[in-house]
């Protein structure tokens, strides 16, 4: 581990700490950790800062929702329906979002983080020549097998990727867990056509979410694979350090937000990658109270991002 003094997002000083003992919330890394606020933009971000390898090793086995194993009937109801109803439409909603904003109907898209797939099929059945990067080369074969999708295993910084050539670069939930998002929104804009878009969806730490749970709010209790969780105004200043002008934020998919109220008010109701150990009776009635939980923090999440603080933002930004 390495004392970190320097903000992911701005460069600024670290100063006080603002979240502090976070345990995570997955079990998987049994150390406390702390956050520590960005003087100059607000935003969170982990001191120390975790080594690389203490990095890959805090994700567990079982990290993406269909990697879960699904042995009864039950299971496998319960994937189904929450597919149709949740992860479907939110992927819907992206796609939408994305198009609405960038003015984009097709064209070269790298999915950075994108894993087994299931958004960049919704981008390709969309019109989109989607690329998927990720670490996960079990993750890559879901998207090769299932889904058809151009995969590319490995780091963005390291890849052998075009220069000049998406359209699209997209993070959907990746910045938070760079250890160094400045050098790797570079390599996207290195990728990326004059005129091409990132798109990046992360937490915010200037919620009204954040606010009401601090320490027990899900996306801090990722620690330590969130390593920094930012601000309106640290991610516009991260993307302009990388070259990129920010065009438009908006809030994130209202259901998505009102599943971290949940997850933050019911932590047993995460879906089943979790390592926590239950048995089928007890993770189908948490995972029930988790979907209560959801609908009583949809009022919530609205309230917020009418107030302008939503719990997760979308940030569009162009290469000039
Ligand atoms: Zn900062």
């Amino acid at each position: 581990m390495v004392a970190n003094k320097r903000c992911l997002f701005c460069d600024g000083e670290l100063r006080e700490v603002l979240f502090e003992n976070v345990r995570d919330r997955l079990g998987v890394s049994d150390k406390a950790w702390n956050f520590r606020r960005c003087a100059d933009c607000g935003s969170a971000v982990l001191d120390p800062m975790p080594s690389l390898d203490e990095l890959l090793a805090a994700y567990p086995p079982t990290y993406h929702v269909d990697q879960a194993p699904q042995t009864h009937w039950l299971h496998r109801l319960q994937h189904a329906i929450e597919t149709r109803c949740f992860y479907h439409p939110v992927c819907r909603f992206s796609v939408q979002q994305v198009q609405r904003v960038t003015g984009l109907k097709g064209g070269r898209m790298l999915d950075v983080g994108g894993g087994s797939g299931h958004r960049s099929a919704f981008f390709q059945q969309a019109g989109f020549e989607v690329t998927v990067l990720d670490p996960d080369e079990r993750a890559l074969r879901v998207a090769q097998e299932q889904f058809g999708l151009r995969t590319v295993c490995g780091l963005l910084e390291e890849a052998d990727l075009p220069e000049e050539h998406f359209d699209l670069v997209t993070f959907y939930c990746v910045v938070e867990h760079l250890p160094e998002p400045q050098q790797t929104l570079t390599a996207a804009y290195r990728v990326l056509r004059p005129s091409g878009w990132v798109v990046a969806l992360v937490p915010l730490v200037d919620s009204w979410m954040v606010r009401m749970f601090k320490e027990r709010w899900a996306d801090v209790r990722e620690a330590p694979r969130h390593t920094g969780l930012p601000t309106v105004e640290g991610m516009r200043r991260l993307l302009e350090r990388s070259g990129f002008t920010l065009k438009a934020w908006e809030s994130y998919n209202l259901w998505v937000n009102a599943g971290l109220f949940a997850l933050s008010l019911v932590p047993l109701a995460t879906t089943p990658i979790a390592c926590v150990s239950l048995s089928l009776n007890a993770r189908l009635f948490w995972r029930g109270m988790g979907v209560l939980a959801t609908f009583a923090g949809l009022p919530f999440a609205w309230l917020e991002k009418i107030g302008g603080h939503p719990s997760t933002g979308v940030f569009f930004a162009q290469k000039q």
